[in-house]
Formats: structure tokens, sequence, C-alpha cells
């Protein structure tokens, strides 16, 4: 029987850091995953590379630049006549995208020498060493291994009734792969991934609507971020957004699908030709053989771990879509390195209050930290700056405008409490508001340290600015 110093399930984000920290550090580890590609081959990476965050950025960069030969170029003076769309191209190219970073991860695993196993990997016991059978079909293998990291990842939510077929009705698997562009595409659910897949097909010529059971929108986003993002996505862009609804019969046809919602008091029924579920995500934890080695779930289904990502049961920890906190893969990551370093004996923490959080529509949502209704809520005393990109200069040129930088500071120590960012790059943009916030900054330290002109950051600084009350450019 083969025995490891560590043994990952799960090689998404989470789970093949953690195995590359844990062999780099002199474990021997292994990492198991199940995970297969449409063509049924396997395939490392979990959500994140194969039917996530990978393929979503591709479409994401695919569409926007669709949408700007047709209705931005001109302003430049550029001029682009019969404009067609090659909508099997663009998929190939997020397909060739998603290959090449799956593949890496093989190369990445034999680098540093962490062996992979392909299967479902089941805890069956434990002991000085645990065991785990890795099944594909009707074949196994039991290994052992001294410490375990459950990297399991998540799945998407189901609504009950509502049966994915992954062509008419879709989770995230199908809404990255339609062959062409659905003329009328409904979506349930305007979190994160609906948002963001509404905006792609958007961008590509469907008319979206997107149904929400929550009577609020984006109700984690800073209320100022939420209120100008629904003002844009609404009337600039033009998803028809319905907030309050009460999903009833979804009933799928072979051309379309039906969908009766309650909204504002009244039964209404709506045809379209592609629904997308986007619902959330609920964590992988069943089937894993958890209850063996005595290892917790809370009632949501999630493993219930300490702040450095360790179970009830010493020597198996668990991390990223499976645990507390935001389901992101970045998050993810950096709790793969956290474990794989407390196992080698060092110490690793991931500061679950300063995990950048990002939504990839256009404009794009990012913060960090407290919004300004936490704070309220908590009775804290802040001063707040908030700076426009239509004043920034180099917004101006990029033509892209919408949006703002909010930066709410402690009103006595001035350290920063959060950063809200609504405009282009803010994906980019909020890193710097991460390292000050871990470095526990002032707005004043940002507002004395130089920034590039012209660059998107001035309005980081210029925002910084704002909270003393003395803005440069406002
Ligand atoms: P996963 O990536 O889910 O990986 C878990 C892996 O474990 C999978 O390969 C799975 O097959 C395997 N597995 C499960 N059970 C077993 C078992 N018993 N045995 C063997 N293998 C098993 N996050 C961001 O930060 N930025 C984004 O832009 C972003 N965009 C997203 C877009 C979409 C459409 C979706 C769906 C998600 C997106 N996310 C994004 C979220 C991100 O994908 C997840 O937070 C991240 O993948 C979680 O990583 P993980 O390692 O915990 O799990
Ligand atoms: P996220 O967690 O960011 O992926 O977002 C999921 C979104 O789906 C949230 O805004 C939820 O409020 C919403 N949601 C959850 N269940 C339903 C439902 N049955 N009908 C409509 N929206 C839903």
């Amino acid at each position: 029987m083969k025995n490891f110093d560590v043994a990952v399930i799960g090689a998404g984000p989470g789970g093949y850091i953690a195995a590359i920290r844990a062999a780099q550090l002199g474990l021997n580890t292994v990492c198991i995953d199940e995970f297969k590609s449409p063509e049924g081959k396997p395939s490392l990476g979990g959500a994140c590379l194969n039917v996530g965050c990978i393929p979503s950025k591709a479409l994401l960069e695919s569409s926007e630049n669709y949408e700007r030969v047709l209705h931005k170029f001109s302003d430049h003076g550029i001029r682009a006549d019969n404009v067609s769309l090659d909508v099997p191209a663009m998929l190939a190219r997020k397909d060739k995208i998603v290959e090449q970073f799956t593949g890496g991860i093989g190369l990445l695993f034999k680098k540093n020498k962490v062996a992979s196993m392909y299967g479902h990997g089941r805890l069956t016991g434990g002991g000085e060493f645990f065991q785990i059978e890795v099944s594909e079909n009707d074949s196994s293998e039991t290994i052992t291994a001294r410490n375990v990291v459950i990297a399991t990842g998540s799945a998407p939510r189901q609504i009950s009734g509502v049966n994915i077929d992954n062509v008419r009705v879709c989770d995230n698997v199908g809404a990255l792969s339609f062959a062409e562009v659905p003329a009328r595409l409904g979506v349930i659910g305007a979190g994160v991934i609906g948002l963001e897949m509404g905006s792609v097909w958007k961008r590509l010529g469907s008319s979206v609507t997107i149904l929400e059971a929550l009577p609020t929108f984006l109700g984690a986003a800073d209320e100022s971020v939420a209120k100008e993002a629904w003002r844009i996505f609404t009337k600039s862009i033009g998803l028809d957004i319905r907030l309050g609804s009460k999903i009833g019969a979804v009933k799928a046809g072979k051309k379309t699908v039906s969908v009766e919602f309650e909204h504002e008091g009244s039964l209404t029924k709506m045809e379209f030709d592609r629904l997308v579920v986007a619902v959330g995500r609920v964590p992988n934890t069943t089937n894993l053989g958890l209850e063996s080695v005595g290892v917790k779930v809370d009632e949501r289904g999630f493993i219930e771990v300490d702040d450095r990502n360790r179970t009830a049961t010493p020597n198996i920890y668990a991390i990223g879509d499976v645990v507390r906190g935001p389901m992101l893969a970045h998050k993810s990551s950096e709790e793969g390195v956290t474990v794989a370093e407390t196992i080698a004996g060092q110490y690793g923490q991931v500061n679950l209050e300063h995990i950048p959080w990002v939504i990839y529509t256009s404009p794009e949502i990012a913060w960090v930290g407290r919004t300004e209704q936490q704070l309220k809520e908590d009775g804290v005393k802040y001063r707040s700056g908030q700076f426009p990109f239509i004043v920034s200069g180099r917004a101006r040129a990029l033509g892209e405008t919408a949006g703002f930088v909010k930066m709410l500071a402690d009103a006595e120590s001035d350290r920063i409490l959060g950063v809200h960012i609504l405009g282009p790059f803010a994906s980019e943009l909020i890193s710097e508001a991460v390292v000050a916030m871990e470095f526990g900054a002032t707005a004043e330290d940002i507002a004395r340290i130089v920034h590039a002109h012209p660059s998107l950051s001035e309005a980081m600084h210029e925002a910084a600015l704002g909270v003393g009350k003395r803005f440069l450019s406002l």
C-alpha cells in the first residue's frame, strides 16, 4: 500500500496549491482528483480552471471586445464595418486557455514531485495513518497518509423541481458553452455568477432577464456601490433584473423553457431560449467518509475548522469552498499554503478580514474590508472619501468613466476599514487597498504615497485624500 506524508483530496486552486507547497517543504504528497473534461479526460484545476474563474473571464474579455468594436471604437475614430460574431471560435479560444492551464497543473505536479491520482477519494478510517480509497468505475486502490487535506470544493446549488440538463436549463457548466447566442436568456439568481454570465450573453446580443429572490441587489456589497451598479446594469447595459421574484414552475421544451414566477404581487410566465440557474454553490462534503474519521459538518454541509483550517480530528485539514468564508479561488489557495506550512511545522494563517472580493462585470466591482452599512451597524465612527472615475484622466482616455473609489477609515485612528471600487480594472486596483490594510495603513499613508500619473490608481489616492477632506482634483 502506498503511504504518504500528505494526501490532498481535490485539485482545485485550494488542493493543487496545498499539494505543491507541501511537496516544496519536503513532504511526500499525493493529490487525488475526480474531475473530467467534457471529452471525458481527467482535468486538474477544479471548478476554477475548468468551469469557473478562467473560462468565465475568457468569455467576459471576448464579449467585451465585441461590444467595444460595435459601440466604442467609433468614439476613437476607428470604423469597423460588417462586424460579425463567430461563437464557436470564441468558445474554442476559451477551451484552449482552459486546456493550457489545466495541463499546466500536471506539469507543476511533476516539477514539484507531487504524485497525482485520478478517481473519487473517500476516507475509510484513521489511526496513526488515515486510509483513503481512490475509486474509478469498478476499480479502486487504497492509500494511506499521515495528514489529509480536504479540498473538494463546491457544486452548483439546485432549486427543487428544476432539472439541470445543461442544454436548455443550465448551471455554470452549460452557461459557458452555448453554441449560439440565445435570443432570450433567463437567469435565476443575481449573484456574482448570474451577473457575470448574464453580462457576457447580453453583450453578445441576448435579451437578458435576471430573476432574484431577495428584495435587495448585491446585499454583500457596499450600498453605494450596489446602488450605482444597479443603475448602470439596468439603465445603461439593459439587464432586466427583477428583485423579489419567487420562482414557480420551470418547464423545458425542445426549443424553449418557460418560467413562472411571482413578482410584485402578480404571477408572470416568461419564455426563454436558455435558462441559467445561478443560485449559489454548496460544499462537496457528501460521500467523503468524513464520519469514519470523526470530521463534522455544520447544518449547511460546511466542514468545521478553526482559524488555521484544522478540523477537530488531529492531522485532518479542510480548505476552500468546503469551509467557512467567501467561496473564492484566491482564498482557497492561501488556505492551501496555510495548511501545507502548518503540517511542515511552520506557521500559517489566512486573514479572512482582508480577502478581496471581485465581480467581473463591466464596470468591475471590487472591495475589501467592511462596508459602510456594516460600520453603521457596529456603531463604528468613520470618515469616508469617494472619488469618481469621471475626473480621472486615465479613465477618460480609456473611455471608462463610470463608478468611483470609496475609502472608509476609522474617525479617530484613521486606519483604513474598507475600500469599495466600482469601475475599470477594479480587480487590479483593489490590491493596493489589501496591502495597505494588511499593513494597518491609515488613509493618510495612502494620501502621502506617490501614485503614477495618469493612472487609475490616482482615484485611490484621491479617495484617501478625501477621507481627510482635502481632495486635490475634486
Ligand atoms: P474546486 O475548485 O471546486 O475544486 C475541487 C476539486 O475537487 C474538483 O476538481 C472536484 O472534482 C474534486 N473533488 C470533489 N470531491 C472529490 C472527491 N471525493 N475525490 C476526488 N476529487 C474530488 N472565484 C474567484 O476567486 N474569482 C472568480 O473570478 C471566480 N469566478 C467563478 C466563476 C464561476 C462560473 C464559478 C462556478 C466559480 C467562480 N469562482 C471564482 C469560484 C471559484 O471557482 C471557487 O471558489 C474555487 O474553485 C474553489 O476552489 P477549491 O479548491 O476549494 O474547490
Ligand atoms: P452567489 O451566492 O453570489 O452565487 O449568488 C446567488 C444568488 O442567487 C443570490 O443573490 C441569492 O439570493 C439568489 N438566489 C438563491 N436562491 C434563489 C431562488 N430560488 N430564486 C432566485 N434567486 C435565488
